[in-house]
């Protein structure tokens, strides 16, 4: 199979008290088939990194599974349960505070490689300079500390954490976004340069569509804890359905002048709380297409055309 993650009717819920619960995720289901990047987008408080978490196995979901590799993470035991939480990393947004300031960055990288004992010695030494080395640092850097790097360094050691244990996927968590606009297409760049010497699979978060335009196969689009479209990147970007992705590509830059009249910003207000969010479809509040159905019950999740899936009653 050419799949490697599957998600099946995600869904994770946290109790806020007083039996109030937010849907971080709710009910989300797709697949990352073997070396591809799927960009997901959504404002913030959209569920994206809760997501992302639920599907390395950080957060236990609340129901639904996600599969790696065809095993599902909730009944993997022992040896395999390591070998999977090997193969899949976690690339934060933040750096700064990602990384342990006490340690060096030498001992950072090589934390993995211990835990998982893929080297010792000499050769842990020698895998950590050339980790160094394929991110773009230099192999002295191993013995200084993450304060002594800017922003753009630390996610590179970053990144080289992640690589060190040799993993198949990696879930990028908005990577640039607390990064220098100059710095953000070097980094993005290495990101895409790693992923064609070494195979790797990305989940690629980002809050808007621009970043995660360059780098992703296809996208998905969050909103409120659901997906409501995923499709390839091109056919998004030439054909959005849902009345929310068509709503954030109106907000994008337009690079030629030539679409610029073809395009016009859709203004609406701001998000609903997570903690109350609307009945129905989870944009009605702020669709400018809303019907009286949508007020009711919710849109289901489907393939309206090959490979674009969308939820919203526009295309039932
Ligand atoms: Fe808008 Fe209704 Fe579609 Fe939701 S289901 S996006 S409210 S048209
Ligand atoms: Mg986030």
């Amino acid at each position: 199979s050419d799949i490697l993650v599957e998600v099946n009717e995600l869904r994770k819920y946290y109790s806020i008290g007083n039996g109030r619960q937010v849907k971080s995720v709710d009910d989300i289901s797709f697949s990352i088939r073997k070396g591809e990047t799927l960009g997901l987008v959504g404002e913030s408080g959209s569920g994206k990194s809760t997501l992302g978490r639920t599907i390395v196995g950080l957060y236990p979901p609340t129901s639904g599974s996600v599969s790696f590799a065809g095993t599902d993470l909730a009944t993997a035991r022992g040896r395999q349960k390591r070998e999977i939480n090997r193969q899949m990393q976690l690339i934060f947004q933040d750096p700064q505070s990602s990384l342990n300031p006490r340690l060096r960055v030498g001992e950072i990288i090589a934390e993995g490689i211990e835990a998982h004992g893929l080297a010792k010695g000499r050769e842990k030494a020698e895998r950590v300079h050339q980790l160094l080395e394929k991110v773009g640092l230099h192999p002295d850097h191993a013995k200084r500390y993450p304060h002594e790097f800017s922003g753009g360094q630390r996610q590179r050691i970053g990144i080289a954490r992640a690589l060190a244990v040799q993993p198949s996927f990696i879930v990028a968590d908005e990577p640039i976004s607390a990064l220098d606009v100059s710095i953000q297409a070097q980094v993005v760049n290495l990101l895409a340069d790693l992923q064609a010497e070494s195979q790797l699979t990305y989940l690629f978060i980002a809050h808007d569509l621009a970043m995660v335009k360059y780098i992703s196969d296809r996208i998905g689009v969050m909103y409120l804890g659901r997906m409501m479209e995923l499709a390839e990147s091109d056919d998004l970007f030439a054909k959005p359905l849902h009345p929310y992705t068509q709503v954030l590509l109106s907000t994008m830059p337009v690079s030629h002048p030539k679409h610029r009249a073809e395009r016009e910003r859709i203004v609406i207000g701001e998000p609903p709380s997570p903690i109350n969010p609307p009945t129905g479809c989870p944009f009605q509040t702020r669709c400018p297409q809303a019907m009286g159905i949508c007020k009711q019950i919710a849109p289901t999740w489907r393939e309206v055309e090959a490979k674009h899936w969308v939820a919203c009653f526009l295309y039932e």
